[in-house]
């Protein structure tokens, strides 16, 4: 997915082959007041059908990634297009459509509605979008095995299967990519891997397109790349990661005591 190559100075990493992909990032670069840039201008396109990892010590700058990616935060210079829609032009109504029909998110804690059955919080992106569909979100909730908990309330579930449901709310538009993050950080091991397999099937079963933000090796040797920044710079990439190469690199970056 990516190659090396020079842009502004910094080394970053971009899509070998695609015009548009999925999520494209041009020359895209976040700085703060007071002069702190959380983020060097970066290219990066993330074809359709692909799992990115996006890893890198605290402060390097993958939350602010993610946010200007996703369209939660605007970028200081350059372009973001989501399946080929430049959110630059947008309007903060228009902003807030697309996250809602063309976005899907899992944080680490899973936002769900308590005051909501299961299957009302998987429907609730295309209630809001004035599109219910209850056969839709019934499927949603399937793919990620809970179809017999669909009338349940959330705090009737354990922690792992309410992410499953948070992964179902993602994935019920069809959305052109699902930003992930630390989508596995409140989990026990084994319960995260569940919740990975289940991203890695949406992917690898039905064609999505997800970008991940994560400090665990673990959980970024499911993804078919890991993008490794340091100080608001891509500074690293793997293809298809192994969690110890990932560690290793982690390592290098200062994230570990070796
Ligand atoms: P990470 O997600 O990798 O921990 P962040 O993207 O949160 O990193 O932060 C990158 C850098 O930007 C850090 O130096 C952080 O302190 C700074 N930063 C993040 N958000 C703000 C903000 N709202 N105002 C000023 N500085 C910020």
């Amino acid at each position: 997915m990516f190659r090396r190559q020079r842009h502004g100075g910094d080394t970053v990493g971009r899509a070998a082959v695609g015009e548009h992909g999925a999520l494209r990032l041009d020359g895209v670069s976040r700085s703060y007041r007071r002069g702190v840039r959380a983020l060097a201008p970066l290219d990066l396109t993330v074809e359709r059908g692909r799992f990115l990892a996006v890893m890198g010590p605290s402060g390097s700058g993958k939350s602010t990634l993610l946010q200007c990616a996703a369209g939660l935060d605007r970028p200081s210079t350059g372009t973001v297009r989501i399946g080929g829609v430049d959110l630059g032009p947008l309007g903060e109504a228009a902003l807030t459509r697309l996250r809602r029909e063309r976005v899907g998110f899992v944080f680490q804690a899973h936002n769900l509605v308590p005051s909501l059955s299961v299957l009302e919080n998987v429907a609730l992106p295309l209630l809001l979008g004035g599109g219910h569909d209850e056969g839709r979100a019934r499927r949603a909730l399937a793919e990620v095995g809970l179809a017999g908990r669909a009338e349940d309330r959330t705090d009737e579930l354990s922690g792992g299967q309410q992410q499953r449901v948070a992964v179902a709310r993602a994935l019920v538009t069809s959305p052109e990519v699902v930003f992930a993050d630390e989508p596995t950080g409140a989990l026990d091991p084994a319960t995260a891997r569940d919740v990975l397999a289940l991203l890695r099937h949406a992917v690898d079963a039905d064609g999505h397109t997800v970008l991940m933000v994560t400090h665990d090796p673990a959980a970024a040797a499911w993804a078919d790349e890991a993008l490794f920044l340091a100080g608001g710079s891509v500074v690293h990439h793997l293809h298809d990661p192994r969690a110890d190469q990932v560690h290793d690199v982690m390592r290098s970056l200062g994230r570990f005591a070796a």
